[in-house]
């Protein structure tokens, strides 16, 4: 059968083909990045998960069969090659490779969907229908490696701060705010929902004792609106600490992010030179602006916002060209908050909530939150809900709930970010919008 690995096995990677392994045989794999053929000599860039690499075939050189067997090869066919290196100075890495045996691993059809190597530019929309060979090109599969060393980061931050990683049901009964942003499926002989929001499990989490818990997973919204920012699948990282109020939490999230950005920096610079995207680490706490004073700096730039309102996309814009860079925005109205958020203890209307912006985007929504069981649900009646649709949630307030606070954070807006990518649908592999479903 053609196409086998048998015993071939890739030695070096194509970042590991430098000047310092000249003359040894190697044998490489990866995709057929580039082909040139010149009749007498022909260039071959084969690129893998770590860049590329050049074969260069000079006739006198190689085997006339070798020869042939390269002119049969395809863009972004699957190949490997047999080979011996040797120091190019013009080449990429300094070196290329002399053939010596080649395989033809899987042969790619013509002509492909879109061109990876973006010598012809492709839309968002056949750059997401044919994505598997979009993140073949290193601008794209650098978002990814950069939203890796997110994860990672924010794991180890977690583990080493005594965080335990949960995971909570994302089929669920019901609502998790009582909002209409829910996608109802059948299970069953019942109505269910995906889940919009780990929030109330995490808090069941506090009442079990875990004392502080994380989750990353995925959030369903059935949003109607096309934005840049919004998906109807997100994956958010949530964190709930007990005996902790909002300004802990805060702080948690403030040296999480700062370490993120350290880590990026450190271990991404190859990958955020690829995007031509600086990350700067600020010093220090991230600056608080309240809601009211938000009020007044969105009115001052002649953006219309009562008190009471959330922020508008306008107001969002308004107040990111005055703060820039990562803010709290803190002492939100608790009429505009779900009801499991704390009230400002003698001055109810605000609340023990934030969100941390960066410039226009909102990352993240946090709160110290209500512990009281009679309080809580003062709270959802408050908004119109039945405590009767909470009751498994609520019966874990009657029992010993330790007053608790956390946050949610989108990962996939932090991933723009990070990457300074303008549209969500770039940091996400495989995004769900109103229109899309497939791939
Ligand atoms: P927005 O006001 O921007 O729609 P939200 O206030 O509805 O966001 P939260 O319920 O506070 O969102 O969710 C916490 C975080 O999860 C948000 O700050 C955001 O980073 C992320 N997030 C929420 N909804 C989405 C979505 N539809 N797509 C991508 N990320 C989202
Ligand atoms: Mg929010």
């Amino acid at each position: 059968m053609q196409g086998l690995l048998n015993d071939w096995r890739r030695t070096n990677y194509a970042s590991e083909c430098t000047p310092e392994i000249a003359g040894s045989d190697i044998t490489i794999m990866g995709w057929v990045h580039e082909i040139r053929d010149f009749g007498g000599i022909m260039f071959v860039i084969i690129r893998d998960v770590t860049g590329r690499v050049q074969v260069t075939a000079p006739s006198k050189k190689v085997d006339e069969k070798i020869m042939e067997e390269l002119r049969e090869f395809r863009k972004e066919s699957v190949v490997a090659i047999k080979g011996l290196v040797q120091e190019a100075g013009k080449a990429p890495n300094g070196v290329e490779i002399i053939p010596k045996e080649v395989k033809v691993l899987n042969l790619a059809n013509q002509p492909l969907p879109m061109d990876p190597t973006e010598k012809v530019k492709a839309g968002i929309d056949t750059r997401l229908d044919s994505r598997f060979l979009d993140i073949r090109k290193e601008n794209v599969s650098a978002i990814f490696k950069i939203k890796g060393q997110m994860f990672h980061t924010i794991r180890d931050y977690f583990y080493d701060n005594g965080f335990y990683e949960i995971n909570t049901p994302k089929l669920v009964a019901s609502a998790t705010e009582g909002g209409t942003e829910l996608f109802p499926i059948t299970y069953f002989e019942k109505e269910a929902f995906l889940g919009q929001s780990p929030q109330l499990y995490k808090q069941m989490m506090m009442a079990a004792g875990m004392d502080k818990v994380f989750e990353i997973g995925q959030i369903f919204r059935a949003e109607e609106h096309d934005t840049l920012r919004h998906l109807n699948e997100a994956v958010s990282i949530d964190a709930e600490a007990s005996f902790a109020d909002d300004e802990d939490v805060m702080k948690i999230l403030n040296d999480m992010l700062i370490n993120v950005l350290k880590d990026v920096n450190e271990n991404c610079a190859d990958e955020l030179a690829v995007l031509g995207h600086e990350l700067e680490v600020p010093k220090g706490d991230f600056p608080v602006v309240t809601y009211d004073e938000a009020v007044d700096i969105v009115n001052s730039k002649d953006v219309p916002m009562e008190w009471g309102e959330d922020l508008s996309r306008e107001a969002e814009k308004a107040l990111g060209d005055t703060m820039g860079g990562f803010y709290f925005l803190t002492r939100w109205p608790s009429e505009i908050k779900p009801f499991y958020v704390m009230p400002v203890e003698g001055e109810e209307q605000y609340s023990h909530a934030f969100d941390l912006m960066y410039n226009n985007l909102e990352l993240s929504s946090g709160a110290t939150r209500v512990h009281q069981y009679d309080l809580l649900v003062k709270q959802i009646e408050e908004r119109g809900l039945n405590p009767a649709g909470f009751g498994s949630y609520l019966k874990a307030f009657e029992y010993g709930m330790p007053p608790h606070a956390g946050w949610g954070v989108g990962a996939d807006r932090l991933t723009m970010v990070l990457t300074g990518a303008e549209n969500i649908r770039e940091c996400v592999l495989f995004p769900r919008d109103r229109h899309r479903l497939t791939p």
